[in-house]
């Protein structure tokens, strides 16, 4: 089938990302600048994109492969997040939860098949990432919170995973505060400096994978048996492609596509002094899930920094405003002094936003969209751990091999769509303003 495709939507400077300006200047950016030819094209330098690249390469040596990127890889949405690798459902929670035992133990197989990809690629390398296999808390401060964790630990119970109590005193050693009543402990979530790792991953490709970034592909047409990308500067013109670029891929209009660009906001601090870190107390690394997944995720790092992320807003433009920054930073703040009365002085250096790719019903694309065209797009909140399965999944998928994580993949229901704008834009931001309210105290 001929096929045309044009890019609508392109990262913007959405605030300044604190894990990459923490880190030492990358180098240089090489772009798409002539006319080139790959045997394949890998759009979208997120952790999916870096999983597929890999996987094709490590399947195909004699194939020559491009990863392209719009920004510069690790400071875009996936250098962005939490850096939580998360192996459970995350959701399980809910008294209303209804999913099945083998749906819960099947996403737990593919979140850990994702993780375990990772980390072996980390390890081999030795990607310079703060890479922690220690597991991560998720914490209350009421009774409501309370509740939630009891169920979330009923559901671990259904499907044979290991969990910990903790009281509030056991979970203020770790912490420092005293903000939390209670808190469960999970112990096969990995946590990453996340624009380190995004960087390592492109770094490490193998030699069979070119890598350039600055480079968004504005257009795809198809020619004969090929495929031909438009860049500003440049064409690459390839066998196959394969589309990872997650919320960007999100369509409006007459065809809706159900994918639901939604923002999230993080602000780290300032690195603290040994005599804040003192009147801190806790373990110098930990990292902490609120027990209502509106409320506020909290990392207390080893660099002796504390990165908060909560607020969502639905932005189908895919750019936020300074007026969404201030308003994150603001609420960012206000959880900061509420967790840690004794760091009044330590100020938020950075505040920033990033694009999730949600929908209605969870769904996913994942497969061959048209001749030579393969998608892994929409990982929803678990995008590290199903983001890296995906990709390495959809390059094994493109080369015709097939294997039950595949199917799995194949077999997730697709985004729903919604009603066209305005209709949907309403919705969304009413039902996110929802459940904000109900998260309360938890943020
Ligand atoms: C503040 C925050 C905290 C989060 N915390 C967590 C967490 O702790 N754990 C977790 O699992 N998830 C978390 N997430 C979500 C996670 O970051 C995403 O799910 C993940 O990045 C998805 O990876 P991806 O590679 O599929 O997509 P993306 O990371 O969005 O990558 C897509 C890439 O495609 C590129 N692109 C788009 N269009 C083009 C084009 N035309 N040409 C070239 N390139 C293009 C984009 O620049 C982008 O880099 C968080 C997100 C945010 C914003």
């Amino acid at each position: 089938m001929a096929s045309k495709l044009d890019f609508m939507r392109f990262p913007a400077p959405d605030g300044v990302n604190g894990w990459w300006e923490s880190l030492p200047p990358a180098a240089p950016a090489k772009g798409v600048t002539d006319e080139q030819r790959f045997d394949f094209v890998v759009v979208g330098g997120g952790i999916t994109g870096l999983c597929a690249a890999r996987r094709l390469a490590e399947l195909a040596p004699d194939a020559s492969i491009a990863l392209v990127e719009a920004d510069r890889i690790g400071r875009s949405t996936a250098g962005r997040n939490s850096g939580f690798f998360v192996d459970l459902p995350h959701d399980i929670s809910s008294e209303s939860y209804s999913r099945s035992v083998e749906a819960d133990k099947a996403d737990v197989r593919l979140q850990r098949h994702g993780i375990d990809y990772v980390r072996s690629t980390v390890k081999t390398y030795g990607i310079d990432c703060d890479w922690r296999d220690d597991g991560k808390y998720h914490a209350s401060v009421n009774k409501k919170g309370h509740a939630a964790l009891t169920h979330f630990a009923d559901g671990l119970a259904r499907i044979g995973e290991a969990c910990e109590w903790l009281d509030e005193n056991a979970i203020a050693k770790v912490t420092g505060t005293r903000f939390y009543q209670s808190a469960l402990f999970t112990p096969g979530c990995s946590t990453v400096q996340p624009a380190a790792l995004m960087r390592g991953l492109a770094a490490t490709q193998p030699s069979n994978v070119t890598v350039f970034e600055m480079s968004a592909v504005k257009g795809m047409e198809t020619r004969g048996q090929t495929k031909l990308l438009s860049f500003a500067n440049g064409t690459i013109e390839a066998q196959r492609v394969v589309l990872c670029t997650n919320a960007y891929a999100a369509t409006f209009g007459g065809h809706p596509n159900g994918l639901l660009p939604v923002y999230t906001f993080a602000s780290m601090s300032r690195v603290m002094s040994d005599e804040e870190i003192a009147r801190l107390g806790g373990t110098n690394s930990w990292a902490l899930i609120p027990a209502d997944p509106m409320g506020t995720t909290v990392r207390r790092l080893a660099t002796n920094r504390i990165c908060v992320r909560n607020h969502f807003a639905f932005r189908p433009n895919l750019s936020v405003s300074e007026g969404d920054l201030a308003k994150a930073k603001h609420l960012h703040q206000r959880s900061f002094d509420r967790r840690f009365p004794m760091l009044k002085d330590v100020e938020l250096q950075y505040t920033w936003g990033g694009a999730l790719c949600l929908s209605a019903n969870n769904g996913a694309l994942f497969g061959q969209r048209d001749d030579g065209v393969y998608e892994a797009v929409g990982c929803n909140g678990l995008g590290l751990s199903r983001g890296s399965a995906a990709g390495k999944l959809i390059a094994e998928h493109a080369l015709g091999q097939s294997n039950d994580l595949i199917n799995q993949l194949l077999q997730q229901p697709h985004p729903r769509s919604l009603p066209i704008r305005p209709i949907a834009d309403v919705a969304v931001s009413a039902a996110i303003w929802v459940k904000e309210f109900s998260a309360g105290a938890e943020l």
